[in-house]
């Protein structure tokens, strides 16, 4: 309690409850999945990560950073499938609270439906529910997508964990907002999918970059729905957000040696085994393919 008391009175209104519940989650993660064979991540040319090499046992305990429609949660979940370790979106928690019945639900599509951040003390509370959750299930280790988001909810996850890698998707501007516009959602089984066939042409140096559409099997196709917050004014409002709020949080990871900046190839056939790649996990994926 010393500890969570000088977290309280460091960073102002954060509730008790949701703090304890994040600390009570956090810390009873056990460490069960990094198997013998999985090395921590090269980071290719970057500067090595102060990853614990010398635990061999360790979770997972990895966070994705990037902007709206740069692929966290395709790649998030996975390599929560290939490392069996939970994926946790807190934009899925604001979903799932938004279509609820539950007193908060019209505060929220407000704030989502006009691009903001919903706040701290709201996120954290719904992320310490999760973690509650998934440590009453026996849960180890997370991806986390989408948290932290501002300086002072990495200051809090900081303060109570050792995230151990930060993975920073990039991509550039105007292919993310194509692939927020064309993005669909089944709405029986949740199935993330892409109508866009982005194709930008390289020009003054930069690379051009082609991304295939991801078109739902035919079972979903007639089911397909749009996200609220995926037209183009409020998708330019949360790249704007994303400027100012989330990339110092880049900047915080950067100054720990923590970050492991990954610009996106392509589509998923180009980029998933970069990825793999920079992770160190190829291997790890060819042996759970032949499983
Ligand atoms: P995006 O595609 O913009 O990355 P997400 O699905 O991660 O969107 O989140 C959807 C919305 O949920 C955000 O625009 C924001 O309103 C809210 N949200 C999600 N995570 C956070 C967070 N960590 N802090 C504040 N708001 C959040």
């Amino acid at each position: 309690m010393a500890v969570l008391g000088r977290l309280l009175r460091a960073r102002g209104s954060t509730t008790i409850s949701s703090m304890a519940s994040i600390i009570r989650a956090f810390s009873s993660c056990s460490t069960t999945n990094f198997g013998n064979d999985l090395k921590p991540p090269s980071l290719l040319a970057q500067k090595p990560l102060p990853l614990r090499h010398d635990r061999q046992d360790r979770t997972i305990q990895w966070v994705f950073l990037g902007c709206p429609g740069v692929g966290k949660g395709t790649y998030a979940s996975r390599l929560s499938n290939l490392l069996s370790v939970p994926h946790i979106a807190t934009g899925d928690l604001v979903r799932e609270e938004l279509s609820s019945s539950g007193p908060l639900a019209s505060q929220l599509a407000e704030i989502v439906n006009q691009g903001k951040l919903v706040s701290d003390e709201i996120i954290i509370n719904l992320l310490s529910k999760r973690l509650e959750a998934g440590e009453a299930k026996g849960e180890a280790g997370f991806i986390l997508d989408g948290f932290p988001r501002t300086i002072r909810q990495a200051e809090i996850l900081e303060g109570v964990m050792n995230i151990d890698l930060v993975i920073n998707l990039k991509l550039r501007e105007d292919a993310l907002l194509a692939k927020c516009l064309g993005r669909r959602i089944c709405s029986e089984c949740g199935g993330n999918y892409n109508i866009a066939c982005i194709n930008i042409k390289g020009e003054n140096g930069s690379p051009g970059i082609y991304m295939a559409p991801l078109l739902p099997p035919p079972h979903c196709a007639s089911k397909l729905i749009t996200r609220s917050d995926d037209t183009e004014e409020v998708v330019k409002e949360r790249l704007r957000v994303y400027k100012e709020m989330t990339q110092p949080v880049e900047e915080f990871y950067r100054s720990r040696g923590k970050l492991l900046e990954f610009d996106l190839p392509g589509g998923i056939p180009e980029s998933w085994p970069k990825l793999l790649q920079a992770l160190n996990l190829e291997h790890y994926d060819k042996k759970s393919a032949a499983a």
